[in-house]
């Protein structure tokens, strides 16, 4: 199979002819060619997306929103085809992989609901009335990861067309196959070319060449926090409006009073789905210590029934992991675990019966603490840290502990206890009694490590326009008059 980039309507080539290899996670042996882009594709893409831009953002919201809603069908109506491409690139379980294609296709219909009620804000005093007008900012550079990628990739494209921008989209370079499938269907929505390009290729390359792009002022990223430290410094120098959308190591806190039942099913759910490569993982169980041994032997327990297996079997609850250098990376974080004196509970090794591919018990650390590798550093994996916690000041020291700040989940059913404790917590997002579950609405992203900038509902419309006020005078102003 090869895939090209799709610039300006067109499949093509690198200009240089340069390609990569990429290989699926259950065999390791590479299915697919793919152009690896550079400085001159990616100029090439941004040329096109410039010169398709005057045309869409200039359509009436209600236009743009009408091809949102036919990129939301077409989704529907593959989302098969997609849940079955992601799970052969990614190894993520089939099941978990048709989700995020409908969630992916409701990503689009909701940004088309909010492109067409958007309003804007106008503000009059006595002498002046100032009214605010946005403009879509221009071409948009979206760099995303190999987690969900498709999903992921709906996400930052949704918005960004909706508010009238044009796009150029770097995939993940292991798995660029789901994207491999937007051309199609853009085109059979009516999206005019140019308006979505593609440029594969790898990170250091493609990417890099696209965030020092002089004609994109606005970049979406989703990836590690070290990448994105690097792209803030390579954006500085051309000034770009940048969203940062980074690592987690969140916490997931459960008190005594809590509905234990409940906490379980969730505690598993928040870290082993999607294969634990997932940025909100809650991949640190914090127990108060009055339940910890019963909840530590739940947790094992359970953890050990997890099944892991083929991804496209809809029985698999935990499939193989994307890369063998990321199994290899999530492996040493396994063996840092039981070097550091961590007790094994559950898994922390490959599953009998799966003498190939990167595959990986759900793996429990219990008796864990805060100056351990396995605490404090984001694994991307099937494996979870537990650790107990007196009192509720504790909990809370413990779960900021760590240079992140993305998710944090709460489990209790004293109500008081839930707000102060979410108020404490340093994260972006908390939870409480729930898992992650989303309304699209709402702020998504992270504090100190992991993220800056907020998408989500109408943060991600005022990230892809530019707000500009118009001060009018209602009377004669006093003017000093200077020199007179
Ligand atoms: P990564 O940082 O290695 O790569 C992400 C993307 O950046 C890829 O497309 C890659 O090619 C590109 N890239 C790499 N170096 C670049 C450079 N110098 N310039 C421009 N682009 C470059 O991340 P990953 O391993 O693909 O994804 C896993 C990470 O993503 C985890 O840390 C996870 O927590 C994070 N993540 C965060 C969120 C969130 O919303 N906060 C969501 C999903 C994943």
């Amino acid at each position: 199979m090869k895939l090209e980039h799709y610039i300006g309507g067109t499949h093509t080539p690198s200009a240089d002819g340069a390609t990569f290899e990429v290989t699926d996670p259950v065999t390791n042996r590479p299915y697919a060619t793919v152009a690896a882009g550079g400085a001159a594709d990616v100029d090439r893409a941004v040329a096109a997306a410039t010169e398709a831009f005057a045309g869409w953002s200039d359509l009436p919201a209600r236009v743009r929103a009408a091809v949102l809603n036919r990129i939301a069908d077409c989704i529907e109506a593959r989302a098969d085809a997609i849940a079955e491409s992601e799970t052969f690139d990614t190894g993520l379980p089939v099941t978990q992989a048709r989700g995020q294609a409908a969630r992916a296709a409701e990503n689009f219909r909701f940004f088309a609901d909010m492109t067409v009620t958007l309003h804007e804000d106008a503000f009059r005093s006595p002498g002046q009335l100032g009214y605010v007008i946005r403009r879509p900012a221009g071409v948009a550079g979206l760099i995303t990861p190999w987690n969900t990628p498709f999903m992921l990739e709906s996400w930052k494209l949704a918005p960004a067309l909706a508010a009238g921008c044009t796009v150029v989209l770097k995939p993940a370079e292991w798995t660029p196959l789901s994207a491999s499938l937007l051309p199609e269907i853009m085109t059979e929505a009516g999206l005019p070319d140019g308006v979505f390009n593609i440029v594969h290729g790898i990170g250091e390359q493609a990417g890099a060449a696209l965030v020092t792009h002089p004609a994109v002022p606005r970049l979406s990223f989703t990836g590690e926090t070290s990448t994105g430290q690097t792209i803030m410094a390579a954006a500085a120098p051309h000034l770009k409006g940048l969203s940062m959308e980074l690592g987690g190591k969140s916490p997931c806190l459960i008190f005594a009073d809590a509905d234990l039942d409940r906490a379980v099913d969730s505690a598993l759910f928040g870290v082993f789905s999607l294969n634990g490569e997932r940025c909100t993982a809650g991949s640190r169980i914090l127990a108060d210590r009055r339940i910890y041994p019963e909840l530590v032997s739940r947790l094992g327990e359970r953890a050990g029934r997890i099944r892991v297996g083929d991804p496209s079997d809809p029985a698999t609850e935990i499939g193989a992991l994307v890369h063998p250098e990321h199994y290899a990376r999530v492996l040493s974080y396994v063996q840092a675990g039981r070097d550091e004196g961590a007790r094994l509970v559950a898994g922390g090794g490959r599953p009998d019966g799966l003498p190939a591919g990167n595959y990986l018990a759900a793996t429990v650390f219990a008796d864990v603490t805060p100056d351990m590798r396995v605490f404090r550093e984001e694994i991307f994996g099937p494996v979870v840290c537990v650790t107990p916690f007196d009192g509720e000041a504790e909990a809370v020291e413990l779960a900021n502990a760590t240079r992140y700040g993305l998710a944090a989940y709460i489990w209790t059913s004293d109500l008081a206890r839930a707000h102060r404790v979410a108020h404490a917590v340093e994260s972006g997002m908390t939870w409480i009694n729930s898992h992650n579950v989303r309304d699209l609405r709402t702020p998504f992203g992270g504090v100190k490590a992991s993220g800056l900038g907020r998408e989500g509902g109408a943060h991600s419309l005022d990230f892809y326009t530019e707000t500009r006020i118009v001060h009018v005078a209602l009377g004669d102003t006093h003017v000093p008059r200077l020199g007179a």
